[in-house]
């Protein structure tokens, strides 16, 4: 899926799409679509201040993975289009991959950065309530998101 999209740089959220705060690990699958992506993409860690979430980022030894990790207290299409200049690429060229899409979705696409949903956990059931939320694509797994035919291999209808 994420090679059909052809984005320059991939952001990921972290809270509930990299880490299960709720099971204290990595979300099923991470690992494995971290190393895949590694060679083909630079990637971004988007993740909210508080909680801790960086000494545990340094924990689960994921850093390695990451061109840039970007912390802020609200997600705001700011951050997305400063990464645009960082990376001298266009919003267009930037793909978001989170849970929420009243967060991070929706700053994405207010930025014009491409978007994938991953639904499922807590924010399963909030659904996008105007048009800046609606996501390009959604998942319910991780491992869709290397699925070459740009499709997901699961139902994203819970
Ligand atoms: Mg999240």
């Amino acid at each position: 899926m994420i090679e059909k999209m052809k984005p320059k740089l991939v952001v990921f959220d972290f809270n509930r799409t990299i880490y299960d705060p709720e099971k204290g690990r990595v979300i099923e699958g991470a690992i494995n679509v971290l190393e895949k992506l590694l060679p083909k993409f630079p990637m971004v860690l988007y993740c909210k201040t508080g909680d801790g979430r960086g000494e545990k980022i340094k924990e689960l030894g994921i850093e390695k993975y990451f061109k840039r990790m970007v912390f802020v207290e609200k997600k705001s299409p700011r951050d997305l289009l400063k990464l645009a200049k960082e990376f001298n690429i266009g919003p267009g060229e930037i793909l978001v991959i989170g849970d929420r899409v009243r967060s991070e979705i929706a700053a994405a696409k207010q930025a014009g950065c491409k978007t994938i949903w991953f639904r499922q956990g807590k924010f399963a059931g909030e659904e996008p309530a105007k048009k800046e939320e609606e996501p390009d694509q959604t998942i319910i797994q991780l491992k869709d998101l290397l699925s070459k035919t740009g499709k997901a291999a699961t139902s994203a209808k819970l």
